[in-house]
């Protein structure tokens, strides 16, 4: 027995996984031995299958399994499972409710693992646990990875464990968990990848103005270029290809030397 993290009462507590386990059980369901290069490099980012153990039997499985149920579904409708995703826009529909709780969910589990940023997402376990509806501290936002185009090479060495096109375009399915690094101080933003989708979480301090609020928003929206913003008074946002590919997402992990965008020099791994 020990105190749930959630709900603060004196429990068992059960694993919980940092990112769902079916996300792990669909990379597990296309991983491919004989794709050793990349997804050797590619594991060190995924972590395996990171679990906390803080977590009661109840807030695990029924107020954050239907959570995680929720985002299965929504994810699943918009294609995100595939091991190529080749699709420039995608409407993405969801309840915002829910969808917002499960990112905001997975954004603190990682903050436990890593320890890092712990009392920024400690304030919404109310909100994870739908005892108030209070969406006035974050703003949740949502893009694509673009396809990246292999090198003659890379096509003829990975091309078919990573199930490239005709054309050597990949846009690999993958999961992880990253901060945003060199914001200003009174922002977060935690980012969440999903296959080609990216989502993040933008927090802001608690107390703050709506004004300033605004302006950081400007300001983030101008820095993630292409993230569009999942209203909280609506069910379906179009999401579209960022000028990043799954490559450039994993930042320090890169496989490649170029120029990469102003954006991934803010995204390390957690
Ligand atoms: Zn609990």
């Amino acid at each position: 027995m020990a105190i749930c993290i959630y709900c603060s009462q004196n429990k068992t507590l059960t694993r919980e996984h940092i990112m769902p386990a079916f996300v792990y059980t669909y990379q597990d369901s296309i991983s491919n031995s004989k794709s050793i290069g990349w997804r050797e490099k590619a594991q060190k980012v995924l972590q395996g299958e990171a679990v906390i153990k803080d977590v009661c039997d109840h807030c695990n499985n029924v107020v954050l399994g239907t959570l995680d149920a929720h985002a299965k579904s929504a994810l699943e409708k918009a294609g995100a499972f595939t091991p190529n995703f080749n699709k420039s826009t995608v409407d993405f529909e969801y309840d915002f409710n829910q969808y917002a709780r499960w990112l905001l969910k997975v954004a603190f589990n990682s903050s436990r693992a890593s320890g890092k940023h712990l009392g920024v997402f400690d304030q919404y376990k109310d909100l994870i646990l739908d005892k108030n509806k209070n969406y006035s501290s974050f703003i949740i936002t949502g893009g694509l990875l673009k396809p990246y185009k292999l090198t003659k090479q890379q096509k003829i060495d990975h091309g078919q464990s990573l199930f490239a096109d005709s054309s050597g375009y990949v846009n690999p399915f993958f999961s992880r968990v990253s901060w945003a690094q060199n914001l200003p101080n009174d922002i977060s933003v935690k980012q969440i990848v999903i296959g080609a989708l990216v989502f993040h979480v933008v927090s802001f301090s608690p107390n703050m103005s709506r004004v300033r609020k605004r302006e950081l928003q400007k300001e983030y929206l101008k820095m993630c270029k292409g993230m569009a913003i999942l209203n909280k008074g609506s069910s379906r946002t179009k999401l579209s290809q960022l000028p990043l590919t799954f490559v450039d997402s994993m930042g320090p992990h890169m496989l490649r030397e170029e120029v990469k965008p102003h954006m991934d020099k803010l995204l390390t791994s957690c």
